[in-house]
């Protein structure tokens, strides 16, 4: 009879545990590093899961033999079944980006002569999309850590260091992104003076503030790339006190999602829900959506780009890349407007 109940309670567990695993509907996402393209495609496809070449590569050629050096989500994610993984297959070139910020420069195209319609020289040629709008860039982390409550919301705003030179990196990537966009007609203010200068998340979020957009630059070592938008509603609550909910506008979060779709065409990444990581603030209490500290007190559209490593640490030719397709995003988004 004892036995009988074990088994029975077994069964009961494990058919519990199928039932979870189903109505959950997440799967893992299989590594597919150092694999072919066509070994890769069969595995994630054979997952329920899809799979694309980087819209940054040129993949017009035959891909079956190339073999994955990134993949995006990374091996071991959950995954819902319409995950698509993006990889990034050795030996194909980056499409070139077309530099039309290059073609107004004076030295690499004389001025026509008598050309009326254009504005006088110093003046980039007339481009609506930057017109009088101020951008903040927000390059990640300070160069030390701790414990800061902000006193308007609760929330612990204190920054840390980031990952193994991503202080620096984000630094270097948000000075060539500036100076693009300020070539194309853009006011930028950055939200600190230097690499190594601290500054606390509310700092970053009052500077941000009084600029048209926020466009934060990370990049996580364990190979997490994205640019987060802060959802409809999010919400950051004080550990103390968990009824004190500090909540994005919906209309910031509309906003938030189309800078963060401009931008994730441009840098070639996904959009992702800003959901929250360890570091960036304090716990919030269960059942409440989670965003960003830094993201969350933004009353101006947000987004955080968590870039590709490989792309941008210790690689200025990458950072130069990326710069060029913030700057790209940046457009279209105001473009949009
Ligand atoms: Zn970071």
């Amino acid at each position: 009879m004892l036995v009988a109940v074990i088994v029975a309670v077994f069964l009961i567990a494990v058919g519990l545990g199928v039932l979870l695993a189903t109505v959950g509907g997440r799967n893992e996402v299989p590594s597919v590093l150092g694999l072919s393209y066509k070994e890769a495609a069969g595995k994630v496809e054979s997952k329920g899961l899809s799979i694309e070449i980087d819209s940054l590569q040129d993949s017009s050629g035959d891909c079956s033999r190339l073999k994955v050096e990134e993949q995006d989500p990374k091996p071991g994610a959950g995954a819902d079944s319409d995950e698509v993984v993006t990889v990034r297959l050795k030996g194909l070139r980056d499409i070139p980006l077309t530099r039309e910020t290059n073609n107004s420069q004076p030295s690499s195209q004389p001025a026509a002569q008598g050309s009326q319609e254009q504005p006088e020289a110093g003046q980039p040629a007339a481009q609506p999309a930057t017109a009088g709008h101020t951008v903040c860039l927000d390059p990640g982390h300070s160069n030390r850590s701790g414990s800061e409550i902000d006193p308007s919301t609760g929330l612990n705003v204190g920054d840390n260091s980031g990952a193994s030179g991503e202080l620096q990196t984000m630094w270097d990537l948000a000075t060539k992104a500036k100076a693009r966009l300020e070539q194309a007609g853009y006011t930028v203010r950055l939200t600190k003076g230097g690499a190594n200068e601290y500054a606390s998340l509310r700092t970053r979020a009052d500077i941000g503030n009084t600029c048209n957009v926020v466009v934060r630059l990370h990049f996580d070592d364990t190979g997490f790339t994205g640019v987060m938008r802060a959802p409809v509603n999010a919400a950051r609550c004080p550990a103390s006190d968990p009824s004190r909910a500090t909540v994005i506008d919906t209309g910031v979060a509309n906003e938030s999602n189309r800078l963060a779709a401009d931008l994730a065409t441009s840098l070639g990444l996904s959009v992702r829900d800003d959901t929250g990581g360890s570091s960036q603030g304090n716990g919030t209490p269960p059942g409440h959506p989670t965003a960003l500290i830094g993201s969350v007190l933004s009353r101006v559209p947000v987004v955080c780009v968590e870039n590709r490593v490989s792309l941008v640490l210790n690689n200025p030719t990458g950072q130069d890349q990326v710069a060029d397709r913030l700057l790209q995003g940046i457009n279209s988004y105001f473009q949009g407007h």
